[in-house]
């Protein structure tokens, strides 16, 4: 934050804040909680989802916490009766828009263990929705007492798209934030969405408004990350995982040398999914297509587990130590034969610094050459 600093006044806290911040992140420096749907950190606000609507002394409407820059001798109050009621208003809304069948609605609004048995329970006489309960819309409602039905729902205009090989599409539960639109073309730089449309048609379109597979979406999977509900999943994970049997094991991303931060979802000793791990460097949540959907070959029935032999023409099956005493043998043969300089030797951007530190002092000291480099796909 930048040194020069001017006062005002957020729910009764004098707070400082530096020229150019939003309401919104004087209060989240602060630890005010102001809810939001639309909002992506770092990126261009919107404010087009209206959750973060505070009250602002002297402003005629409520504004977007977001997007309204704060200003010296500011008021604002965040959780003010009329700002309480614009929420509700807002998340009944979004609950009406298209098919939420969400188990927020119905719920007593009191008993927060009664509602996560009945989620946990959902999956016989109604199609339970893919969130599983990962769902910002579906908190915000638990919080602000909104359980439907005010409103009829609006009618689902466009169909499920789920020929793209790795994220199923859901318009009825998209509540049209465009955080996504965001997610792809501020934070992964690939502008294959937009907002497409408008009023009730609103939808978010890939290029000539076809599916993903036929646009310039790389499937990086930042949009399914970002989004508040339950209208991008991952096609593997819907209908088949739930976020209370996973357990999460942090760990880094193999497939080249940038060090991204993930989690391996873990589901009966099963890795199902894998998250980029929010706020921290380098990739600051964000993982490429290789990294997010690439886990496929740890399970792999094909995947090596013993060393091979090749013998007349064909592989056997041997034990480390007979392996490695062939490899020996020959290296030395080699060597013997034609001088180290005729060895090299392929390591790999997939490895560790440590694994490939190894391969070159093996391959200098040991092989006595300095023919080592390595090969990014290995
Ligand atoms: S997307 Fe969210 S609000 Fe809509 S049905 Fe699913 S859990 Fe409920
Ligand atoms: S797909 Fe998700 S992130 Fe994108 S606009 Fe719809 S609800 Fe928002
Ligand atoms: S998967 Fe990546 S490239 Fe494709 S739409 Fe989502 S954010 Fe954009």
């Amino acid at each position: 934050m930048s040194a020069q600093t001017h006062p005002m006044v957020i729910d009764g806290k004098e707070l400082t804040f530096a020229p150019g911040e939003t309401v919104l992140e004087v209060a989240r420096r602060n630890g005010i909680d102001i809810p939001t749907l639309c909002h992506l950190k770092g990126t261009t606000p919107t404010g087009a989802c209206r959750a973060c609507v505070v009250e602002v002394q002297g402003a005629r409407s409520l504004v977007a916490a977001c997007a309204m820059p704060a200003a010296p001798k500011m008021v604002v109050s965040t959780e003010s009766p009329k700002v309480a009621t614009a929420r509700r208003m807002v998340i009944e809304l979004l609950l009406a828009s298209g098919n939420h069948n969400c188990l927020v609605k119905g719920s007593d609004g009191r008993s927060f263990e009664e509602y996560a048995e009945r989620l946990k329970r959902a999956g016989g006489g109604i199609e339970p929705c893919p969130a599983w309960g990962d769902c910002r819309l579906q908190e915000l409602a638990w919080r602000y007492g909104v359980t439907g039905g005010r409103f009829s729902p609006t009618p689902v205009r466009y169909p499920i798209e789920d020929v793209n090989p790795f994220i199923v599409r859901d318009f009825s539960r998209c509540i049209v934030c465009g955080r996504c639109v965001q997610a792809c073309n501020e934070v992964q730089v690939n502008q294959a969405i937009h907002q497409g449309f408008r009023g009730a048609r609103s939808k978010i379109v890939a290029a000539g408004d076809r599916p993903y597979r036929e646009s310039d979406c790389v499937f990086c999977g930042e949009c399914v990350q970002t989004c508040p509900t339950g209208a991008l999943v991952e096609k593997d994970v819907r209908h088949k995982v739930r976020p209370w049997e996973t357990r999460k094991v942090r760990t880094t991303c193999s497939y080249c040398g940038v060090g991204c931060q993930l989690e391996l979802n873990v589901k009966d000793n099963r890795v199902v999914q894998v998250t980029g791990v929010p706020d921290v460097p380098p990739n600051y949540g964000s993982l490429c297509v290789k990294g997010r959907f690439g886990f496929d070959f740890i399970a792999s029935p094909e995947r090596l587990t013993q060393p091979l032999i090749r013998a007349n023409g064909d592989f056997r099956q041997a034990s480390w130590d007979e392996a490695l005493n062939l490899v020996a043998r020959r290296l030395g043969e080699v060597k013997a034969a034609s001088g180290p300089d005729s060895i090299g030797v392929l390591a790999s951007a997939r490895i560790t610094n440590e694994e490939n530190y190894v391969a070159q002092k093996f391959t200098r000291a040991v092989l006595q050459t300095n023919n080592i480099d390595h090969c990014a796909r290995l």
